[in-house]
């Protein structure tokens, strides 16, 4: 049966598209951009997250598990990966909710009959269901399935994507996406290679070839200080989308509110190169887009950045 991994079905998402929408969170990516706020979305696995900070040392989750997996290290709750089988049971006797699992699998079926509860709000407000991640595209074959059946019932869909795939997988899906919410995060080849682990080369080709056999793309910018705040990469921008059917562009300033995260993963947050961008430059940057034509959207209090 075809299942993917899903790490968040979230309801009422007003930022991932318009109206009211239930945007879907698939685990993998083949990016790690430094100021992922979904860092668990990177990894196609399963993950344990753990909050010390909640955590009040009963021992519960120890005594509860069947594979041993869990010791107080250092008065601290470790989980043994090599043994843990996500089979959930520390979770659910986590009464203070200091465990998590990040990752599911589900079936379309399953995804179907969740995203249909809210089809009223969807009606309502002129939204749908946005499949978002990490990247969708990865699971091509279900994400393809999946389109079409929501297709099938009447609602609006959007694809949030890095871009970063064969070019094919957005040729599979287009005719079954309504929007393509489409990511661009730096222009310079080798700042990009640095800031998140990939060249651009095969994102920007495919933004351009997407434009051509699409006529709703949507271009998602991250604006994060300390990595393209400077003029030069709106102007950059702006000769590289110029004459493409770009027919949004949204811009999404930085905030650092998915550090505690990466503490919850056992990660490092290297956020001492990132800053939030000032409402000068948010305004500033729009302005400029807006000059050329684009109609741009700032997106404030959008939670997720990647
Ligand atoms: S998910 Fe299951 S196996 Fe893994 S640590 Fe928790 S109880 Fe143990
Ligand atoms: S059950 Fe929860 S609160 Fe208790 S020790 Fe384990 S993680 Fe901490």
């Amino acid at each position: 049966m075809n299942k993917a991994m899903i790490f968040n079905i979230q309801k009422f998402s007003l930022h991932d598209g318009p109206g009211i929408r239930t945007t879907v969170f698939f685990k993998g990516c083949p990016l790690t951009c430094l100021w992922c706020h979904n860092p668990e979305s990177q990894a196609m696995e399963q993950e344990m997250l753990y909050d010390r900070e909640k955590c009040v040392m009963c021992g519960m989750c120890a005594k509860v598990c069947p594979q041993k997996a869990i010791t107080d290290v250092n008065n601290s709750m470790v989980t043994d990966l090599e043994k843990c089988d996500f089979c959930g049971e520390c979770v659910i006797y986590c009464i203070p909710g200091a465990r998590e699992i990040a990752g599911r699998e589900y079936t379309i079926d399953e995804v179907v009959k969740e995203v249909l509860k809210d089809r009223i709000f969807y009606e309502e407000s002129g939204g749908g269901v946005t499949l978002s991640g990490g990247e969708p595209l990865v699971h091509i074959d279900f994400v393809e399935q999946l389109l079409k059946r929501l297709k099938e019932e009447g609602l609006n869909t959007a694809v949030d994507t890095c871009g970063a795939v064969p070019f094919e997988y957005l040729e599979r899906v287009a005719e079954h996406t309504d929007i393509f919410l489409y990511d661009l995060k730096l222009v310079d080849d080798e700042k990009h290679q640095a800031f998140t682990s990939a060249s651009n080369k095969g994102i920007i080709d495919n933004l351009e070839k997407l434009t051509e056999i699409h006529g709703n793309v949507h271009l998602r910018i991250p604006i994060i200080d300390g990595v393209n705040t400077e003029t030069s990469f709106i102007e950059e921008t702006l000769d590289l989308i110029e004459g493409l059917n770009i027919t949004e562009v949204h811009l999404l300033p930085y905030h650092s509110i998915a550090r505690h995260k990466y503490k919850k993963l056992g990660r490092e947050y290297e956020d001492a190169l990132m800053k939030v961008p000032t409402s000068e430059t948010m305004n500033r940057f729009r302005a400029m887009l807006a000059d050329k034509g684009y109609n741009v959207k700032k997106e404030e209090n959008r939670e997720g950045l990647h």
